[in-house]
């Protein structure tokens, strides 16, 4: 009987299950579908191509192989897909492979109501840092000179960014570039911003943490180091192993050291990296002025709101017209404000609102910088706990009865002492 805080070597039992470092992810989620553990596997797969993931929704067991291996461009968060199209999961039970981003991404939305965690079993993946599928393409152009459409694999391991291809002459070639110096370029190549800034490397908010990290010896590139982090992540890991889908074995015990070592190397990185980034943006009113310069290019598309897993209001604030001019552009400035007041102490840096903004606003640049800011002078974490935020967000429903009884979302008296 496994318990949280164990750690093993695990890999599929199964032949048809070709993973990323031994298939045991794959063949966990395919338990839990086919022993009815859960109604569904929500899974990333290739998208149009290598550069592309998009998310699947499978009922079917047998399915479940096809989800197999690490796509590092996709750039995709499953929580707010989970909120917006599969109802919270609030009738359904769902199993789903998460990044940090994404593991915290559902703790944000739970704490809101809006996605039910009871219903989900979160089976984390270690995660190096993910590279924009456009900067991608044009990294292995230019730095690695091969036509990005010839690749057929890549990876980031050991401090590099791999790709494997065919040249000219059909052979097989593999090619790495240290990430560090590919994030030295001036032209940002390498991990996306919020990466490089990025905390959450074993993400041990899910039920399971999984990844290569620490697996060394004979069973190098065949097996995934997993912890256990919940009871329900050694519930599901017991029923798989006995039902013979995973094997595990105790994982050797240089390799332990080693995953030790490589987590604190990179969340030194994080702290280096965020210390830079935000070292650039300034502080004070130089801070404020510089933000106000970049999102002046802002055409209101709403794209930061739409994905952002913190943001979930039915009607945003920034959709009022008495609040936000609705038909000018750039919107004013206060678009932006309310944005920030509304979430700064929540976000999680995933990264999505940069990421989608089609004039590159570095959105989630300005959001961390404050979040971090928040963190220091209020010790709230977002993304790692049911802890509510610091500060006070609204009930939608117990809001929305508020405004129907006054017919004003003015929450302040006047002067006469009535309320707004
Ligand atoms: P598989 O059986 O191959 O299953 C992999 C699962 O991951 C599938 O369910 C698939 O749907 C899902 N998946 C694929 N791409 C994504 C994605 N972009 N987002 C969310 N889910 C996805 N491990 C480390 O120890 N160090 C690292 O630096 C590291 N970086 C990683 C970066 C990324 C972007 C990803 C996705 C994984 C990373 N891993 C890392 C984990 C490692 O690559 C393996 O996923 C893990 O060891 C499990 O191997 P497996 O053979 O059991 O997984
Ligand atoms: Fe991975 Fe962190 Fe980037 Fe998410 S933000 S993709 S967890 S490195
Ligand atoms: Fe992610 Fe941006 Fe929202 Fe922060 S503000 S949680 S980086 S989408
Ligand atoms: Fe996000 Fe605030 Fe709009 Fe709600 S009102 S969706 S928190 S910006
Ligand atoms: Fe403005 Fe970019 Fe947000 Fe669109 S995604 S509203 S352009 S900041």
């Amino acid at each position: 009987m496994s318990a949280k805080g164990d750690m093993f070597y695990s890999w599929t039992k199964s032949d048809s299950i070709k993973g990323e470092c031994g298939g045991a992810v794959t063949s966990l989620l395919q338990y839990a579908l086919a022993s009815k553990t859960v109604d569904a596997v929500l899974a990333v797969c290739k998208g149009a191509d290598l550069y592309d993931a998009k998310l699947e929704l499978i009922t079917d067991a047998a399915e479940v192989p096809k989800t197999a291996g690490s796509l590092h461009c996709g750039t995709l968060l499953s929580a707010k897909m989970v909120k917006k199209y599969l109802g919270g999961a609030k009738d359904m039970k769902i199993a789903v492979p998460v990044k940090g981003c994404d593991a915290m991404a559902f703790y944000e939305l739970a704490k809101r109501n809006q996605i039910n965690l009871d219903n989900i079993i979160l089976i984390g993946v270690n995660c190096g840092g993910t590279v924009s599928p456009a900067i991608a393409r044009e990294m292995i152009a230019d730095k690695y000179e091969t036509d990005p459409d010839a690749v057929f694999k890549e990876e980031i391991d050991k401090g590099q960014f791999i790709i494997e291809y065919k040249d000219a002459n059909g052979v097989h070639q593999t090619r790495g570039i240290k990430v560090d110096d590919l994030e030295e370029t001036p032209e940002g190549y390498g991990r996306r911003m919020n990466c490089q800034r990025c905390k959450c490397k074993i993400p041990r908010q899910a039920d399971l943490a999984c990844g290569n990290w620490g697996v060394i010896g004979p069973k190098a590139g065949k097996a995934t180091f997993v912890e256990v982090c919940s009871p329900k992540g050694a519930a599901l890991l017991d029923a798989a192993i006995s039902a013979n889908a995973v094997e595990v074995c105790a994982p050797d015990q240089k390799g332990l050291e080693i995953r030790g070592k490589v987590e604190g190397a990179m969340l030194k990185l994080g702290d280096k990296n965020r210390k830079k980034q935000f070292e650039k943006l300034g502080e004070g009113s130089e801070r404020l002025e510089k933000i106000m310069k970049i999102t002046s290019r802002c055409i209101a598309c709403r794209a930061c709101i739409e994905n952002c897993p913190i943001c979930y209001c039915v009607e945003c604030s920034t959709a009022k017209p008495h609040l936000i001019n609705q038909t000018q552009v750039p919107p004013d400035f206060m678009f932006h404000l309310i944005r920030f007041a509304h979430i700064a102490d929540s976000c999680i840096n995933c990264g999505q609102c940069q990421e989608l903004c089609p004039v590159d606003i570095p959105n989630a640049l300005f959001m961390h910088a404050q979040q971090v800011e928040l963190e220091k002078m209020f010790g709230h974490k977002p993304g790692y706990s049911m802890e509510l935020p610091v500060l006070a967000f609204a009930e939608e429903p117990m809001e929305r009865a508020r405004l129907n009884a006054t017919g004003s979302d003015m929450i302040y008296e006047n002067v006469f002492g009535e309320q707004q």
